[in-house]
């Protein structure tokens, strides 16, 4: 093949995707390469967004500037695409304890207040949930379905004859100063959006991951019981309705296995987790595992390489890829076309 295209993106996962999807938009030339590796941390995902950290009840880092560049990235990505995935949600807290009631109203006050509904109210959504302390919700969140937007993105980089469907061989990359060359494609900047995977990338392994793994299950309540599809359980762990009567349920957080399996240990402490929520008996239908390109300092990997010009990063989307992907895909593109720096707290350069 031989082939010029501003930038070559590796990965399409969420942050391969909506990187090459913000490029395109701006009527840049871009070749997406991805190996189709079923397991990864945008196949299995949940896809939530919450502006709201439950543990300390504080607003999610930016939450404020991401949450209102979300609304209008993802709805514009639906109709060029033409597809829906992008759904608002009810996400309903029932306390498991006093305290946690007492510091949620307090909280309401505060600047997180605007997220917090300020209303208690008792529901056990039809004999569902344990709920004796009351439930209340989070204002302002809701999910990505990230299998049907990452097949959506596939088939319209497809059509456009813009994505390889092969594994990247880092080996066969030449770079000079201003041009990278692979197999014949030469690009101004290839940028590597490979998840995990990049700690295996000879260019930039030296990033300070620290990577956790994550397990999910999928259940099918009792008969005759259904969560709302609107609604979003959170009471230690997530149920978020699919349709068709089944639920995604999760996740666990792992930090020493970072293989790509299903464990037993994992599914056991959802299980147990959901037991003690649910009044009603439930099913599991199915299990999946995926490893969050998570980071030390828990911010994302954004940048150029140190000495190859030619080659960047979009990574470290950690925990919450949904929201933070589109505004950073944003700023990095403004940066790539020199109208704009990047936030010196997700740049890479604040580890050289
Ligand atoms: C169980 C679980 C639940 C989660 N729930 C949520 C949630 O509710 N909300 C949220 O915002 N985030 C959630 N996350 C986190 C979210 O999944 C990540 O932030 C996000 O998916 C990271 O996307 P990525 O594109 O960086 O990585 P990945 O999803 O790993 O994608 C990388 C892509 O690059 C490809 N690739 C890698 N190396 C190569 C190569 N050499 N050649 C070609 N292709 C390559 C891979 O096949 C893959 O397609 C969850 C994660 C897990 C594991």
């Amino acid at each position: 093949m031989n082939k010029s295209v501003d930038h070559i993106v590796v990965g399409q996962g969420l942050a391969g995707s909506i990187l090459a999807l913000t490029l395109l938009e701006r009527g840049r030339s871009v070749m997406v390469i991805d190996d189709g590796n079923p397991v990864t941390a945008s196949k299995v995902a949940a896809g939530l967004y919450n502006p709201v950290v439950f543990k300390r009840l504080v607003k999610s880092w930016m939450a404020d500037d991401l949450l209102p560049y979300m609304d209008s990235f993802y709805p514009r990505m639906e109709t060029m695409l033409e597809q829906s995935f992008y759904f608002s949600k009810r996400i309903l807290k029932p306390f498991a304890e006093e305290q946690e009631k007492t510091l949620w109203l307090k909280k309401t006050d505060e600047p997180v207040g605007k997220y917090l509904n300020r209303e208690i109210y008792n529901d056990d959504l039809g004999g569902i949930v344990f709920n004796p302390l009351g439930i209340s919700e989070v204002v302002h969140a809701g999910n990505l379905d990230t299998p049907k937007f990452l097949s959506a993105t596939r088939n319209y980089l497809l059509k456009q004859d813009v994505i390889l469907e092969e594994k990247f061989e880092h080996d066969l990359l030449v770079t000079n100063e201003n041009t990278a060359h692979y197999k014949g494609i030469a690009a101004r900047k290839i940028i590597f959006c490979e998840g995990h995977k990049t700690t295996l990338n000879p260019f930039f392994s030296w990033l300070p991951f620290k990577l956790t793994k994550g397990e999910i299950i999928t259940i099918r309540l009792e008969k005759g019981y259904k969560i709302p599809d609107e609604i979003v359980l959170n009471k230690a762990v997530f149920i978020l309705p699919l349709g068709n009567d089944t639920y995604k349920v999760g996740a666990t957080y792992e930090w020493n296995d970072l293989s790509e399996n299903i464990t037993e240990k994992g599914r056991s402490e959802l299980v147990e987790k959901l037991e003690k929520v649910l009044k009603i008996s439930f099913e599991v239908i199915d299990h999946q595992a995926g490893i969050r390109p998570t980071v030390n300092d828990r911010r994302p990997l954004i940048g150029l390489h140190p000495d190859l010009d030619a080659l960047g990063v979009f990574n470290g989307m950690g925990t919450k890829g949904v929201m933070l992907a589109p505004f950073f895909a944003s700023q990095f593109a403004d940066f790539l076309e020199g109208s704009a720096p990047l936030d010196k707290e997700v740049d890479i350069a604040r580890f050289k």
